[in-house]
This record gives structure tokens, C-alpha cells and sequence, in this order.
């Protein structure tokens, strides 16, 4: 423990992490704290992250940020999952929606009745039971009192890292421009003490966030905190990101689109779309990558492709000595399933929870380690279930991917489904049953079992059960606007005479 009072904060680097930081401890802490974030024009952020889950709409609650303005500010649209194409197999997909699917019991989620269901003839398509599956397929959204679907975003992550600059501005964030050329460290304790920047100018302080996205330069540079390399379970380390026109409504889902390496996402803002390909360099060239990104995008680009290097992973500690990791400074799982953006605020929702009183206590430390690890692991283990599931034979990358050895707690998980379609949400999970159904479902384990409680209907009841839900999402469905129309709507009650309102 260190006697050092937390009064000042100093965060390094300004992009979605940082920012978000600033937005948030300015104005959820409950005690006044003086707030300095440090930032480079020059360097600028990593400019991708666009989808999210929804966790978001916590944070912009919390924050007060309105809904209307934040889909107008960000040119944001609605998101209801991630359809997933050729990751079974080539000219397959399915979708991993937000919602639950139809209803279960406390024994045993829906899932269990639907395999009766299906064992008798009785059942459709698993997603036919799911009111935010079977509204992504539509292209419907809408948000009312008689139905509450569970959404995320599609933003655009520098208009959003604005809004948030904003806020944290007006609630008494002081902005400092200038690229750090040293992490100051006490020659006792080895905590941070400030730091120096290359114009001459020193930001000290008690408490450091590091948002220096892979850089890492507080926490690795300086605190030599070391990495957990996850490679081996999750190979892709480089990206290729461009931005295109839009040439249709835009889709209330994430496209994840696998290649014969990698993937290829496509996300879909008010007027234009983000597309990037994550692959493995041990298995592609990285001119032949760009190449096949360009091919597959079917509108014009209008930026130029920009290459991204990372190593998958996380930080062996996410909060050591006086310093805290956030965004990709603490690692970086994969943009597959949307987590990034969730995992700073959950970083941050942890920190406020055990923001020190006074000084920073070993206890809390560990504890704060201790969940933000378990949560990661969890994270890893699902989006490495998408890959290790694969039957895409012959392709080297995904016979790969198919054979490589597994973390034992997704390997537990695995073979508890398939054995008897049992699944159980850690508490650290941010990922529900229903998530891990669709996804397991949707890479091809067809479970041997089921919970006996499905036998307990009849034939007769088992129709009348299946009928009836599959009677409400389509009435619901039915009762929403295009997802595009929604969206007009909702710009038209954004506050434009809102003081936080930006210029496009
Ligand atoms: P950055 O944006 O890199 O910001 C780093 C900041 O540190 C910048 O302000 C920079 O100027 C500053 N800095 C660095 N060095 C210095 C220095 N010496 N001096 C001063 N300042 C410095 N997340 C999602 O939630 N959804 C997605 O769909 C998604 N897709 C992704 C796709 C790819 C290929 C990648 C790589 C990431 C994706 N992410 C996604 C993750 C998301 O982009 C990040 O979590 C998010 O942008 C936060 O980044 P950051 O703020 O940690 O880092």
C-alpha cells in the first residue's frame, strides 16, 4: 500500500478509452477530482471500433446522454446481433442475436423445449422463436412501450470519442496536447509520478489511466506489467480497415463474414459503412488481404485501407501500482464479437465501484484484477467457440483453427452441451445462455440431450406452446418500422440546440 491521497488523475491518451474515462470519472465518481488527460494530435487513435453490444446503452444512461442526439451525433444506427456467414461452412449463417429466444423454465432455457420440439416435428428454425433475430432478418426495428428489444450501436467511434470530450470538458477536464517522451517513476515505490511530455511540459499525478491504445505506454513501457499471449487460441494479428459508401438501407445487424483466412466485417452507419478483414499473417500476405478486402466490399471506398497489427491478449495486470490499463492498452481479444468498447466501460464501471477513498489499497487492487481477468477469459472463450467450431476442411487457416488445442473452461462448456444442452452463465460472463446457445447451435453442435422438464408437455401442448411464441414474434416483428425509417424518425427529435452538439 502506498500513502499517496488519489486527488489527481491523469489519463494518457484520448481515444474512445480516454475519453470515455474522462466522461465518466468527471461525473460518477462523487468527489471532486482534479482530471487531466494527455493526448497527441500527431499520433491520433486507432480510428475502428464501431459496433458495440448492448452494455453501451448502461454507460450512455448513466451519462445522460439522450438517445436521439447520441444516433444523430455519432451517425449511429441500431444493431440486434452479428450475422455470421461461412463460418460452418461456405454459403451458411446464422445469427447471434441480442434477444432471448422464446421461453424457458427455471430448470432449463427454452433450448431444451425446442430440441423436444424439433424430436417430435414440431419445431421450426431455432431463431423463428427470437423477436430480435427474427427483426434483423426483416430489417425492422423500433423502440416503444409495448415491446423492449435488447439493441446495441453501429457508430462512428471518433464522433462518439468527440461527444464524450465534450461532456468531460464541460464537467472540468483538463486537456493537455503534447506527446509523452517519459513515464516518470519513484524511485522507492516504482509508482508512476508523472509524466514528462516531449515540449517540456510535466503532468503529474496520483492516479494514472493508461489509454495509449498498444503502445501501452504507462503500463508496459514503464511498469513492465507483462502480457498473456493468446495466440495460440486466437491467431489473427492484422487487420485491414476502409471505410465505403452506402448503397442501401442501412442493416440493424454486424455482418461477420468468414474468409478463407479470417473474416471480414461490415458495419453499417447512417450513410456510409466500415469494412475491415481480420487475418493471420502465417497465412496470408498482407497485399493479398488488402486485395481481398477491396474485392468484397460492393460500394465505392472512400478512404484509404489501413493496416492494423495486434497480438491477442491481455495484460497481466489490469490495475498495477498506481497505474490502470484501459482499452487496448490492457490487451485485445477480437473485434468478432463487438467486446472492446463493453470492456472499457466495464473497466471503468469496476473502477468506479472501487475508486479509492483516500489511498489506493491492495485489497481493492486485486480484486479489481481479479474480475476484469475473469470477464476476459470469458470473452476469449467465446469468440475462440467461433473459430474452433469451424468445418470449413481443406481451408489451412480453419483446419487450423479446427485443430488447435482449447482453453479446458471452453472445452468444459463444449462438452456440457453436447452431452446435454446445458449451459450456464458464469457471474463474470457478459455473455447470457442464450448467446452461447446460438453460437454453439449456429457452429453445428447438435446437443445428444435434453432436461427431461420438456417432457412434460404433451404433443398437443408442446404445438400450442411453440405456436403461440412463434405467434408473438411475428406479431411484434410485424408491428416495427424498417430499421432506416426508424432511424429518420428519431433524427428528427434529436436536440439540435443541445450545448454538447457537434458539427458533422
Ligand atoms: P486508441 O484509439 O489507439 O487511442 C490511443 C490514444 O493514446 C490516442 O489518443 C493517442 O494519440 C494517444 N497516445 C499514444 N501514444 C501517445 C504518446 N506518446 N503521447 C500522447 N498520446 C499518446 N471495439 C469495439 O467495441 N467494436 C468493434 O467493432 C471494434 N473493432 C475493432 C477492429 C479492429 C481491427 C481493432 C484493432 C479494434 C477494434 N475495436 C473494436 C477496439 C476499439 O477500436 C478500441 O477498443 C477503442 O478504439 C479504444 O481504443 P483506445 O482508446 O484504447 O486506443
Amino acid at each position: 500500500m502506498t500513502q499517496r491521497n488519489v486527488e489527481r488523475v491523469v489519463i494518457a491518451g484520448g481515444g474512445t478509452a480516454g475519453w470515455m474515462a474522462a466522461a465518466a470519472l468527471s461525473r460518477l465518481v462523487g468527489r471532486k477530482l482534479s482530471i487531466t488527460l494527455v493526448e497527441s494530435e500527431e499520433i491520433g487513435t486507432v480510428g475502428v471500433g464501431e459496433a458495440t453490444i448492448p452494455t453501451i446503452l448502461t454507460i450512455n444512461r448513466l451519462l445522460q446522454i439522450p438517445e436521439p442526439d447520441f444516433i444523430k451525433l455519432t451517425s449511429g444506427t441500431f444493431k440486434l446481433g452479428i450475422r455470421f456467414e461461412n463460418w460452418l461452412r461456405e454459403g451458411e449463417h446464422y445469427l447471434h442475436s441480442f434477444g432471448d429466444t422464446g421461453k424457458g423454465s427455471w430448470a432449463a432455457g427454452f433450448h431444451h423445449f425446442w430440441l423436444r420440439a424439433r424430436e417430435l416435428g414440431l419445431a421450426e428454425e431455432y431463431g423463428e422463436y427470437c423477436t430480435e433475430l427474427k427483426a434483423a432478418e426483416a430489417e425492422r426495428f423500433g423502440i416503444s412501450s409495448e415491446h423492449s428489444l435488447n439493441y446495441a450501436y453501429h457508430l462512428d467511434a471518433t464522433k462518439y470519442g468527440m461527444y464524450l470530450r465534450k461532456m468531460a470538458e464541460a464537467s472540468g477536464v483538463k486537456r493537455v496536447e503534447g506527446k509523452i517522451a517519459t513515464v516518470e517513476l519513484c524511485p522507492s515505490d516504482g509508482f508512476i509520478e508523472a509524466l514528462s511530455l516531449e515540449d517540456g511540459q510535466r503532468v503529474e499525478g496520483d492516479l494514472f489511466i493508461d489509454c495509449t491504445g498498444f503502445r501501452a505506454l504507462l503500463s508496459e513501457g514503464a511498469l513492465k506489467t507483462g502480457f498473456d499471449d493468446w495466440s495460440h487460441w486466437l491467431p489473427a494479428n492484422r487487420a485491414w480497415a476502409v471505410q465505403s459508401e452506402l448503397s442501401e438501407a442501412p442493416k440493424p445487424y454486424t455482418r461477420a463474414i468468414a474468409h478463407k483466412v479470417g473474416w471480414q466485417w461490415r458495419i453499417p452507419l447512417q450513410h456510409r459503412a466500415g469494412n475491415g478483414l481480420v487475418y493471420c499473417d502465417g497465412f496470408m500476405e498482407d497485399d493479398v488481404a488488402r486485395q481481398l478486402l477491396l474485392d468484397n466490399v460492393p460500394e465505392k471506398t472512400i478512404t484509404e485501407p489501413r493496416p492494423i497489427r495486434f497480438t491477442t491478449g491481455q495484460r497481466k495486470r489490469y490495475w498495477n501500482k498506481n497505474c490502470i490499463a484501459l482499452g487496448l492498452s490492457s490487451g485485445f481479444i477480437e473485434p468478432l464479437e463487438s467486446t472492446s468498447i463493453h470492456f472499457i466501460q466495464n473497466g471503468i464501471m469496476w473502477l468506479l465501484m472501487m475508486f479509492p477513498d483516500t489511498v489506493i489499497e491492495d485489497s481493492t487492487v486485486q480484486e479489481y484484477n481479479t474480475k476484469l481477468r475473469a470477464e476476459a477469459e470469458h470473452i476469449r472463450d467465446f469468440i475462440v467457440l467461433h473459430y474452433t467450431l469451424n468445418e470449413r476442411h481443406g481451408d489451412p487457416f480453419w483446419d487450423h483453427c479446427r485443430n488447435m488445442a482449447l482453453p479446458d473452461t471452453l472445452t468444459h462448456r463444449m462438452e456440457l452441451f453436447r452431452q446435454s444442452a446445458r449451459v450456464f452463465k458464469p457471474q463474470d460472463d457478459v455473455f447470457a445462455e442464450n448467446s452461447w446457445v446460438q453460437v454453439m447451435m449456429g457452429q453445428g453442435i447438435t446437443p445428444a440431450g435434453y432436461h427431461n422438464i420438456a417432457q412434460a408437455l404433451s404433443p398437443e401442448q408442446m404445438t400450442a406452446f411453440m405456436k403461440g411464441i412463434q405467434h408473438d414474434v411475428a406479431k411484434t416483428v410485424g408491428s416495427l418500422p424498417p430499421h432506416g425509417a426508424f432511424v429518420q424518425t428519431l433524427l428528427q427529435h434529436a436536440n439540435t440546440r443541445d450545448s454538447l452538439h457537434l458539427k458533422s
